[in-house]
């Protein structure tokens, strides 16, 4: 049975709650289902602090979410999910869900997947207890009851909430290898909450982070950008290698950071982090090359002087040639967009050019739509070593008196 903790016994209060939310949750239990806030929301409320977005859960199917809202659409295929639209707002409705059966572990005769690989209705939707403890944590396993104002709690999360422990729900070795992308989740909540990772997942971090280099290419690129701008990039990235987890999504990196004189190197790495999160807490967007950029730019400066050396390149041609082998390496793992690579690889064939304080590039520069990142990538670097105070300061005046 799950712990009921009653509206007086919690902070959760509907002022909290976004009015499109309310909607929502008030919209479906009118219409006499169970409707529940869930994940995410419950949590950062109950730790006081502004969820994100609101999702929904439900017993209702979707095509019965689709009929009690007029502003709703269906998407997915595998699991089909209901958005209910708001001016602002988009409310996420999911039905209870039950732990789906991978394809893989199947028999013969099972026909829990159809055989377009469409997972099934039966496997699909569950009771609200399933759909608790199929979720990765315990402190995202809660649910917030619009029939009573209640929290209910089937995992014993508000016990880990109290004691800000991030525990995997279930045997973490089993569920990091179910999805390992999970492993970076729990690095992520861990930062951003300051949280502790309890000692089991951590060993089953470390056990299975390999598993990662098996994932979904296009998953791990958006999972790594949250992980930079969650605005504790620089504790993400030290977590990230006490478990061993960074050199399996960044080999090349992670080698280089191991070499002679690593630590100077992830000294570096982690003032980089420190600048993207001062950026992140000034309300600076900071666009996803860019931040590549940062984060790769001192080991492809340093790709480039061995090249300058054994392939006799220019410092330009070295480090065009650095930027792309490693990306093209890295893009098979993570799925880098083209246009963002592109323009990774357009800030770093800049850095050499900033070196020229004369006038005849200068104005074809400065009218590039890559130079204020290019500029920011070069001020950073300059700043971070000491070097090229003139350069900076000349460029800077160029920019303004543009
Ligand atoms: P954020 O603040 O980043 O939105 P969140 O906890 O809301 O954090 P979401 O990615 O929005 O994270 O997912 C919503 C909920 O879905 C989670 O709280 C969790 O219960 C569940 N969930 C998300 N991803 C997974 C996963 N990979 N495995 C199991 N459950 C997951
Ligand atoms: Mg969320």
């Amino acid at each position: 049975d799950p712990n009921i903790i009653a509206r007086p016994d919690h902070v959760v209060s509907r002022k909290q709650i976004s009015s499109a939310a309310l909607k929502v949750l008030y919209g479906l239990k009118d219409a006499g289902y169970t409707a529940y806030l869930a994940g995410g929301g419950v949590r950062d409320l109950l730790l006081k602090r502004n969820p994100k977005d609101f999702d929904v859960a439900t017993n209702a199917t979707p095509e019965e979410v689709k009929k009690t809202f007029r502003n709703c659409r269906l998407i997915g295929r595998r699991f089909r999910l209901a958005h209910v639209y708001f001016r602002n707002e988009i409310i996420e409705v999911a039905t209870f869900r039950a732990p789906s059966p991978e394809p893989e572990t199947c028999g013969e005769n099972c026909h829990c997947v159809s055989e377009e690989g469409l997972v099934l209705r039966d496997n699909v939707f569950g009771t609200p207890e399933e759909d608790a403890l199929r979720r990765d944590f315990t402190i995202n396993a809660l649910f917030y009851n619009i029939a009573d104002f209640s929290i209910i709690d089937y995992a014993d999360g508000l016990k880990d909430l109290q004691q800000k422990i991030i525990r995997v729900i279930g045997d973490p070795d089993v569920r990091f290898t179910e999805d390992p992308v999970r492993i970076l989740r729990a690095l992520r909540f861990a930062a951003t909450l300051g949280f502790d990772i309890e000692p089991a997942a951590k060993k089953a971090a470390r056990e299975q982070a390999e598993r990662l280099e098996g994932c979904s290419s296009s998953r791990l690129y958006e999972e790594i950008l949250k992980l930079m701008h969650c605005g504790k990039a620089e504790q993400v990235f030290m977590l990230s290698c006490e478990l061993q987890v960074f050199e399996h999504l960044f080999p090349e990196i992670g080698a280089w950071l191991k070499a002679p004189d690593g630590e100077g190197k992830t000294h570096w790495m982690q003032k980089t982090f420190k600048q993207i999160d001062r950026w992140r807490h000034a309300g600076i967007d900071i666009n996803p090359a860019l931040l590549f950029a940062l984060f790769f730019g001192e080991y492809h400066e340093w790709v480039a002087e061995h090249l300058m050396k054994s392939e006799n390149l220019s410092h330009a041609e070295a480090l065009t040639e650095a930027t792309h082998r490693h990306i093209g390496q890295l893009c098979d793992r993570i799925r880098i967009p083209k246009a963002v690579t592109a323009h990774i690889a357009s800030i770093m064939a800049a850095q050499p050019r900033f070196l020229k304080m004369s006038g005849k590039n200068t104005n074809r520069m400065l009218r590039h739509r890559d130079f204020l990142d290019a500029f920011l990538y070069f001020k950073f670097a300059a700043r971070t070593t000491g070097r090229h105070e003139k350069e900076l300061i000349w460029w800077d005046e160029q920019r303004k008196n543009r």
